[in-house]
C-alpha cells in the first residue's frame, strides 16, 4: 500500500458544497491525484470542544452545523460508513486523554470538500475533534502521533481556513483580502514550504496580523494536526492561494 498523503483545505463558505467554482474544481483535481484512500480521518474546524472526541460510529450522520443558508444546503448528505477500526487505533496512537464521543456527525466542514472530492461516497469517513483548551503544541502532537496511519491507507484531512475572520468579511471584496490576510497567509506560506513548523505554532507572536486572521484558533487548528503528520521529506504543493471577502484565505497544502 502506498503511504497516503497528508492534505489540509481551506474551506470557506459552505455553500462551496454545491457549487462548481474553482475551489471545488480544483479538490476535485486533488483527489483525482492522490491514492484512494481506505479511510479519510477528518479533523474540522468546525467540532471544537472540551477535550479530544473521537467519533466511533458504524454510520455517522450528516449535520448542519450552519445556519441561514438556501434550504438545498441542508439537504445534502454525506452519508458514508465510519470507521470504529480505525478510530479505535488513532484512540491509541493518541497519548493524551481521549474519548469516544458520537454525540457529534459529518459536519459541513468536512462534507463541503468531499462532496467535491469523493462524491461517490464510498470511503468510509469519522472525525476527532479539536481541544479548545489545548495549546497549538498538543494539537501538533496528536498530528506526529496520528502519522502512522498514513502507512494504513488513512487520509488525515485538516479542514479549516487559515486566515478567517467573519466579524471583518466584507462583502465588496471578492477573491481579494486586506493587506493583514495576505501578510498572515503569507507567513504560514513560507514557514511550510521552508519546514519550520515551530513558526506556524508561534504564529501567535508575530502580532497584529495574526490577531485579525486568527481571533479564534478553530479554523487554524486542522493545520497543526496535519503538520504534525507531515515528513521532513514530503513534496509539499499549495492549492487555492487566495483571499475571499477581505478576511478568508482559501490556500490549501498538500504533503506527498
Ligand atoms: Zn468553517
Amino acid at each position: 500500500m502506498s503511504k497516503m498523503p497528508v492534505l489540509f483545505v481551506g474551506h470557506g463558505s459552505p455553500m462551496n458544497a454545491i457549487e462548481d467554482n474553482n475551489y471545488t474544481r480544483t479538490w476535485r483535481s486533488i483527489a483525482e491525484r492522490i491514492p484512494k484512500p481506505e479511510v479519510i480521518l477528518s479533523v474540522s474546524a468546525h467540532w471544537y470542544t472540551k477535550g479530544t472526541k473521537i467519533m466511533n460510529e458504524e454510520t455517522p450522520k450528516t449535520i448542519y452545523d450552519m445556519y441561514g443558508f438556501p434550504k438545498e444546503l441542508y439537504e445534502v448528505k454525506y452519508n458514508t460508513a465510519g470507521s470504529p477500526g480505525m478510530a479505535k487505533i488513532s484512540k491509541e496512537l493518541i497519548s493524551r486523554k481521549t474519548e469516544y464521543d458520537n454525540s457529534w456527525g459529518i459536519d459541513h466542514g468536512t462534507w463541503s470538500v468531499l462532496v467535491h472530492m469523493h462524491p461517490d461516497r464510498e470511503i468510509p469517513v469519522f472525525q476527532i475533534s479539536i481541544d479548545a483548551d489545548a495549546p497549538p503544541a498538543a494539537h501538533y502532537k496528536i498530528g506526529k502521533e496520528l502519522r502512522a496511519l498514513r502507512e494504513q491507507g488513512v487520509l488525515l484531512f485538516g479542514t479549516g481556513n487559515i486566515v478567517h475572520n467573519l466579524r471583518l468579511v466584507d462583502w465588496n471584496k471578492e477573491n481579494e483580502g486586506f493587506d493583514w490576510a495576505y501578510e498572515f497567509d503569507e507567513y504560514i506560506y513560507e514557514n511550510i514550504l521552508n519546514k519550520n513548523n515551530d513558526n506556524i505554532l508561534k504564529f501567535n507572536e508575530i502580532g497584529n496580523s495574526a490577531k485579525l486572521a486568527v481571533p479564534t484558533p478553530d479554523h487554524f487548528y486542522p493545520l497543526l494536526y496535519v503538520l504534525g503528520a507531515s515528513n521532513e521529506d514530503d513534496k509539499i504543493s499549495v492549492y487555492n492561494k487566495s483571499c475571499e471577502l477581505g478576511s478568508l484565505t482559501m490556500t490549501s497544502y498538500l504533503w506527498e
